[in-house]
């Protein structure tokens, strides 16, 4: 049988503002009942920062409890995922919600630029995120800006620094960092089966219109694909999206179309090794 496609489903990010699409979850409450309707659609995976009452970027682990808390009662099975992005806090803030023990946290291995900064992921704060990740039994997410950061991830898995297996997402379409390029996408599947293995999974987030593109180039590719208001607010150029269930929607019709099934919860916690819940 194919493999089914894990749908993630990123909320809200650190960037998007109600200004820019009033359907962003911005508070816990506005994020939980986002989150369920994508659940409802067909994500598994929900990736989750938080924000301030102002919409400004967050790393508050009372807010993340609350969110977790709220997506364990209404969105039973669905797989937890929290950031430690560096746009929501500095140095060991961004990973102050891990004791929280999310099934999943993004880890981000090595640094470039983001469209106005630098993405700073220094050596020391990154083995520092993932041996915390580690006490805590999380699986990473590796936010592959660049073919290093799959090295790098390897190199860490090698060493025992990394509990369980990683799981790579490439992300494509932020300014200053790697363009959509077909080439490079099928050079870092290639990569990641070197690797981890030929059956290993992986992911592919793509930024603003690229979104679909990259849903697409994972699907057909035998991946998995990444959705959600964080990294795209719009449907096309002229409709901004309303809501995130809308984007998994569009992501699940990608899966039909190429014939992969949707994975439910239980099989993409089986296919990422995650503990099983009742
Ligand atoms: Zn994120």
């Amino acid at each position: 049988m194919t493999t089914p496609c894990i749908i993630c489903v990123a909320i809200t990010g650190s960037v998007p503002t109600k200004a820019d699409n009033p359907a962003v979850p911005t508070s816990v409450s506005e994020q939980i009942e986002s989150t369920h309707e994508a659940f409802e659609a067909g994500a598994a995976i929900m990736h989750a920062h938080v924000r301030n009452d102002d919409e400004t970027p967050s790393s508050d682990p009372e807010k993340f409890a609350l969110l977790k808390e709220g997506i364990e009662k209404h969105c039973p099975g669905m797989i937890v995922q929290l950031s430690t992005g560096g746009r929501s806090g500095a140095g060991q803030t961004r990973g102050g919600m891990l004791p929280l023990k999310p099934d999943m946290a993004s880890l981000s291995v090595g640094s470039n630029n983001f469209p106005t900064r630098v993405y700073e992921n220094p050596p020391d704060l990154v083995a520092w995120l993932a041996s915390e990740m580690k006490t805590y039994d999380i699986k990473p997410e590796i936010e592959a800006f660049d073919l290093s950061h799959i090295f790098r991830a390897a190199a860490m898995y090698d060493a025992g620094e990394i509990a369980q297996t990683p799981y790579v997402q490439f992300v494509m379409g932020v300014k200053n960092a790697m363009p959509v390029d077909r080439d490079v996408f099928d050079y870092y599947i290639h990569t990641v089966k070197r690797l981890f293995g030929d059956d290993a999974p992986w992911c592919a987030a793509g930024i603003g219109p690229n979104q679909i593109v990259l849903n697409e180039w994972a699907i057909s590719s035998g991946g998995h694909a990444r959705t959600g208001l964080e990294d795209n607010v719009r449907l096309d150029r002229d409709t901004l999206a309303p809501s995130n269930a809308a984007l998994v929607k569009r992501t699940v019709a990608l899966c039909e179309q190429y014939e992969r099934p949707v994975a439910t919860w239980q099989q993409a916690r089986e296919l990422l090794g995650l503990r099983q819940v009742a």
